[in-house]
């Protein structure tokens, strides 16, 4: 995901119901040190502290590592390496599910769009012998994702219960303490959308994707 509070906003209830049995690896390619309104901040600092957060908060939801990409906030379309990047780190995990976010959403930041649009091109790249030689020189051989979850979307197909993690999911978000203040009625609008993508499939709460098999 493109920042430090994203897993934790569009899927944190799914994580900890997916830590309870299953590794989680969060990869954040920005430390969004542009994410305050305060004009006397540092963004080193500011990068610094959302370290911090992201790794809290992804404690508490069972994440057995974050990964940390450090690309500068606000630019990620113009990582040209971003999809290689991406690429090594799907062969090197070998998951089963990645989730990103739904780059043809209305809601999208350009970063989120970004991110996504690399991990989809990484995906490819990870899966097929030809693509980057050196690839294999070091080691990293092909690996296919099962699944490819986007997160936030208009157009969900999928929905994960988390009527029992609901309640961790918030308290999460409440972790990124940097954020808060720019984040307005954020437990209001966490709760609504929870409410409605958990009634689509008949759960209290829920978060809903857009599944893609890969
Ligand atoms: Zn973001």
């Amino acid at each position: 995901m493109a920042h430090p509070d994203d897993p934790e906003l569009s899927c944190g209830g799914s994580i900890a119901v997916w830590a309870k049995k299953d590794r989680v690896y969060n990869v954040i390619v920005s430390c969004g040190e542009k994410g305050t309104w305060d004009r006397k901040a540092s963004p080193l600092l500011v990068a610094e502290e959302r370290e911090k957060e992201a790794k809290e908060a992804a404690q508490y939801l069972g994440v057995k590592r974050v990964i940390f990409l450090r690309h500068p906030d606000g630019e990620l379309s113009s990582i040209k390496t971003l999809k290689l990047e991406l690429a090594a780190l799907i062969r090197r995990l070998k998951p089963y599910t990645i989730v990103t976010h739904d780059p043809w959403s209305r809601y999208f930041h350009p970063d989120h769009r970004a991110t996504a649009h690399a991990v989809i091109e990484g995906i490819m790249i990870a899966r097929d012998w030809h693509f980057y030689p050196f690839l294999l020189e070091i080691g990293l051989k092909p690996h296919r994702p099962k699944e490819l979850l986007l997160g936030i979307t208009e157009k969900a197909n999928y929905v994960v219960d988390i009527t029992k993690t609901c309640d961790k999911k918030i308290k999460a978000i409440g972790m990124h303490r940097s954020q808060l203040g720019q984040l307005p009625d954020w437990q209001k609008r966490v709760c609504n959308r929870v409410k409605n993508d958990g009634a689509s499939a008949g759960y209290k709460f829920g978060e809903g994707f857009y599944k893609m098999h890969v």
